[in-house]
């Protein structure tokens, strides 16, 4: 069969001959053949250029496409309209650019629950629930007379703290004060004015180690003084023993706090206690132990407390 060469395949040559109607082959002219060639570049010209016009309005569309839009005014129909959207843009973009850290908003929820007694931050309340420690505690943990009772969550925190501690192997704690009533408390505040009247005038600058009555922890129910069978009493020989280093390591994760640590004391107005824990509760403990800030520094951190009750000025140094 005499097949046709495919139109493309055309004009690539001035054919010598080319089929008739008949299918005869019959030559071509030199001067068509001619027009074939003139014809073939003028199709590849045309070709070429459809080929850069096609590229140019393909990278003109992307170029519209991909280009970075920029912000639109907003066209001011309504004026209050319009300054509301603004307005509504201005917060949305303050708050995503300053969001509430979650982490923050836990611990200063934990913190606000944590009562600041001392001498700027008096206490005139009474504990609600007092619980016997003698009781309550393993026979291994002595409780001196005098000593005997603790608020009950506090009470009962302290229950498993020497529990843990007996597992350790520390069997030789002495419970030596807890929860002091008012009368108490202030006796001993006078009894120590009674020697030296001066005595607490500037608690930050000359610490004390002994605090009236509103100013007490112990007076609260919250706070008890721990030392040992060879270190019964509270002296400065107490915080090198097995039973303080324990204490300092494992309170806070039964929810007690060194009150009184080594260093703070002209924040916190009292000397180094090594034997005195405050309870706050163990999400709070955790957060002041891991802080390495005593309870005043912790509270100052989210500023708190957020009101003072009473100035220092108030202080009662006699019943
Ligand atoms: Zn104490």
């Amino acid at each position: 069969m005499n097949r046709r060469p495919a139109r493309h395949n055309r004009p690539q040559s001035p054919y010598r001959s080319a089929p008739d109607r008949r299918g005869v082959r019959q030559p071509i002219p030199l001067v068509q053949r001619r027009s074939f060639a003139y014809r073939h570049r003028q199709q590849r010209r045309r070709r070429i250029i459809a080929l850069i016009v096609g590229a140019a309005i393909l990278g003109l569309l992307l170029a519209i496409l991909l280009w970075p839009k920029e912000e639109q005014d907003i066209p001011v129909v309504n004026p209050e309209i319009s300054s509301e959207i603004i307005s509504s843009e201005i917060t949305s973009e303050v708050i995503s650019s300053d969001p509430i850290d979650p982490e923050w908003e836990r611990a200063y929820q934990v913190a606000a629950q944590v009562r600041l007694i001392n001498f700027d931050h008096p206490n005139y309340d009474e504990p609600t629930k007092l619980v016997a420690l003698d009781t309550l505690l393993s026979d291994t943990v002595t409780v001196n007379s005098g000593a005997n009772y603790l608020e009950e969550e506090a009470a009962l925190a302290l229950k498993e703290m020497f529990d843990a501690a007996d597992a350790a192997g520390i069997t030789t704690y002495i419970v030596n004060s807890a929860y002091r009533d008012r009368a108490t408390q202030q006796s001993f505040w006078d009894n120590r004015l009674a020697q030296n009247p001066e005595y607490g005038d500037d608690v930050y600058a000359n610490p004390v180690k002994t605090v009236p009555a509103y100013a007490s922890e112990h007076c609260t129910g919250l706070a008890v003084d721990i030392l040992c069978d060879s270190v019964p009493h509270g002296t400065s020989d107490y915080q090198d023993t097995a039973e303080a280093k324990w204490l300092a390591e494992n309170a806070h994760k039964y929810g007690f706090i060194l009150r009184y640590p080594d260093g703070k004391s002209s924040v916190t107005g009292v000397i180094y206690e090594a034997w005195h824990y405050r309870y706050v509760g163990k999400e709070a403990a955790a957060d002041i132990y891991q802080s390495g800030l005593c309870l005043e520094e912790y509270l100052a951190s989210f500023g708190l407390p957020e009101a003072n009750p009473a100035p220092a000025s108030q202080k009662i140094k006699s019943t």
